[in-house]
C-alpha cells in the first residue's frame, strides 16, 4: 500500500525546485522502489503535465454497437479508476461527424496501409486540441485489413486513444487468426483492451515487456498485470502499476490543487 504521507514529505522537500535539479537527489536513493515512486511523484509535482479529468468514449462510425462502447466504459472504470481511486469521469458520446469525415479523408488519401501510416492513424492523427481524453472506438475496413494483431494503440500520455470494436466482436488475434473465445471472454477482452490503453494514456506507463519490467519499478512481477501488451484474461492492474499511477497523480494534485485522489487507497 502506498503511503501518501511519504509523498506529502516529498512535496515539502522538493517544493519550488526545477525538475532537473531534483535528479541528483533521486539518483542517490538506493531502494529501486522508493526511487521510482519519487520519480513518478516529481513527474507530476514538478512538471507541467495536467491531464484531463474526463474520458470520453467516442465511436467513429454509427455502426459501432452501444454495448461495445459500454464495455469500454466499464473496463476503464473497473480496471483503472476503481483500483487507483482516481476521480475521473467516463462518458459515452455519439459520433462526431465532422471529425469522422476528416479522418475518413485521411484514410482515402493513403494508397497502402503501411505500418507507419497505420500507427499514425491510430495515434498521431487523432491528436487535436481536445477538451477531454478521447477513446476512439473504430471499426473501419482499414484497420481490419491493415493490422493483424493490434486491437488498441496509444502513445504514453496521449489525449487520444484508439481501440478496435473487433476486440468485442471477434476477440483476440494470434498468429493472424482469431482465437476461440466465448462471448463472455470477448466482452471481458474488450473491457481489458480499453483499460490497458487508458493505463498508457492516463497512467503514463509503458507496456510491460522484456525491456520495461515491474522489477525496474522495484515491484515483483505479476504475470496477470494488464500492463502486458499481450495481457492474460483475466488480468488487473498490479500493485506496482497502481502505486505508479497514484504517485504521479498525487503529484499533479499537490501542484494543481485539483483533487484527484480522495479515498483511502489501501
Ligand atoms: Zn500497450
Ligand atoms: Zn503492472
Amino acid at each position: 500500500m502506498l503511503d501518501l504521507s511519504v509523498l506529502d514529505e516529498y512535496a515539502k522537500q522538493f517544493h519550488g525546485m526545477q525538475r532537473n535539479d531534483a535528479r541528483s537527489i533521486e539518483q542517490s536513493i538506493q531502494s529501486i522502489r522508493e526511487r521510482w515512486i519519487l520519480t513518478r511523484f516529481l513527474d507530476g509535482f514538478l512538471t507541467s503535465i495536467s491531464p484531463f479529468d474526463t474520458i470520453v468514449v467516442l465511436p467513429t462510425v454509427e455502426s459501432i454497437d452501444v454495448e461495445t462502447l459500454e464495455l469500454c466504459k466499464e473496463g476503464i472504470e473497473r480496471y483503472f479508476i476503481e483500483p487507483t481511486g482516481l476521480q475521473l469521469g467516463v462518458e459515452i458520446q455519439g459520433v462526431d461527424t465532422d471529425y469522422a469525415k476528416e479522418f475518413e479523408n485521411l484514410k482515402i488519401q493513403t494508397e497502402e496501409g503501411t505500418k507507419t501510416f497505420e500507427y499514425n492513424l491510430f495515434g498521431r492523427f487523432r491528436v487535436k486540441p481536445f477538451k477531454s481524453t478521447l477513446i476512439f472506438v473504430d471499426d473501419s475496413e482499414f484497420f481490419r485489413e491493415a493490422s493483424k494483431r493490434v486491437t488498441g494503440l496509444t502513445d504514453v500520455g496521449s489525449d487520444a486513444i484508439t481501440v478496435l470494436a473487433r476486440a468485442h466482436k471477434k476477440g483476440r488475434i494470434k498468429d493472424g487468426k482469431y482465437i476461440d473465445m466465448t462471448e463472455k471472454e470477448k466482452r471481458e477482452y474488450m473491457r481489458l483492451v480499453a483499460a490497458h490503453e487508458i493505463r498508457h494514456a492516463m497512467g503514463f506507463l509503458e507496456d510491460i515487456n522484456n525491456v520495461w519490467s515491474h522489477q525496474k519499478m522495484g515491484y515483483p512481477d505479476v504475470p496477470s498485470c494488464l500492463g502486458y501488451s499481450k495481457f492474460q484474461i483475466p488480468s488487473a492492474l498490479c500493485e506496482g502499476c497502481r502505486d505508479s499511477i497514484i504517485s504521479l497523480w498525487y503529484g499533479i494534485q499537490l501542484r494543481t490543487g485539483k483533487e484527484y485522489i480522495t479515498q483511502d487507497t489501501s
